[in-house]
């Protein structure tokens, strides 16, 4: 089934218990085509965050393929800002529990669970908590149990912001082959302009607050690595 992703004229009001209403999104129209790359970039508090968890069904109401989120679903992973891990549960338990709702056999689970902890580079830390890691590792740990899962629908908040440069690099890279071998629908949140010519389709680019589409740039199709040194990706950045 086809995963696009449709967005269509939607705005958000943040109505919080003490303070002012906050005007967040403001008519936003977006679509996401199936298997596509897209990059939300803009400044902080724009509502890019918003956007996504709408889209994840953390906040309501937007069209999936055939379907009107509402609530979350394994089939949309999500990587939030903010790590999300279970504090009390180890890396290998916190990446296993992403696999609870997934039709993957018990057996499978702790082979798949692993493979993704030694993709993210943190074998030998199976058993350490969150509180043991640094915050590029627990960020590691989050996007090992995001794409465990495998959704058909990858929704990441700025997931390498915590990380070293070449960390991040290396992330990047492993995004780009984990995409090559298993496509997906992806809507990357980032505030990094390289990052989002490297890795995207297009790029979705966002106002200030209350966030507006300003512009969606198309990337050139099929580039490789060494387009990230060319003078056509210094022109698009
Ligand atoms: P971004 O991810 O682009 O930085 P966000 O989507 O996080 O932007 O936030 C957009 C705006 O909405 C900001 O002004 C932020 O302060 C506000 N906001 C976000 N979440 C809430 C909330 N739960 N209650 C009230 N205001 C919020
Ligand atoms: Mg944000």
């Amino acid at each position: 089934m086809a995963k696009n992703i449709s967005i269509d004229s939607v705005s958000h009001t943040y109505h919080p218990v003490k303070g002012n209403p906050v005007f967040a999104l403001d008519n936003i129209s977006l679509e996401v085509k199936d298997q596509e790359f897209m990059s939300l970039l803009g400044p902080s508090g724009g509502g890019k965050s918003t956007l996504l968890y709408m889209v994840g069904g953390v906040l309501p109401i937007i069209e999936v393929g055939e379907n009107i989120v509402t609530d979350p679903h394994p089939e949309r992973g999500i990587v939030f800002q903010n790590f999300a891990l279970f504090p009390w549960k180890t890396v290998l338990d916190n990446v296993l529990y992403g696999l609870r709702k997934t039709g993957v056999p018990r057996e499978e689970r702790r082979d798949r669970a692993q493979h993704y902890i030694d993709m993210v580079q943190l074998s030998g830390f199976e058993d350490s908590f969150p509180s043991q890691l640094s915050g590029g590792m627990k960020q590691r740990a989050a996007i090992a149990r995001t794409l465990a899962v495998d959704p058909d629908i990858l929704l990441m908040d700025e997931p390498f912001g915590a990380l070293d440069a070449q960390t991040r690099t290396l992330m990047q890279d492993e995004l780009r082959t984990i995409m090559g071998k298993a496509p997906k629908t992806v809507i990357f949140v980032t505030h990094d302009v390289q990052e989002a010519v490297r890795l995207s389709d297009r790029v979705a680019v966002m106002s200030r607050r209350p966030g507006r589409m300003k512009e969606i740039v198309e990337l050139p199709a099929g580039r490789d690595p060494s387009f990230a040194r060319s003078p056509e990706y210094l022109k698009m950045v």
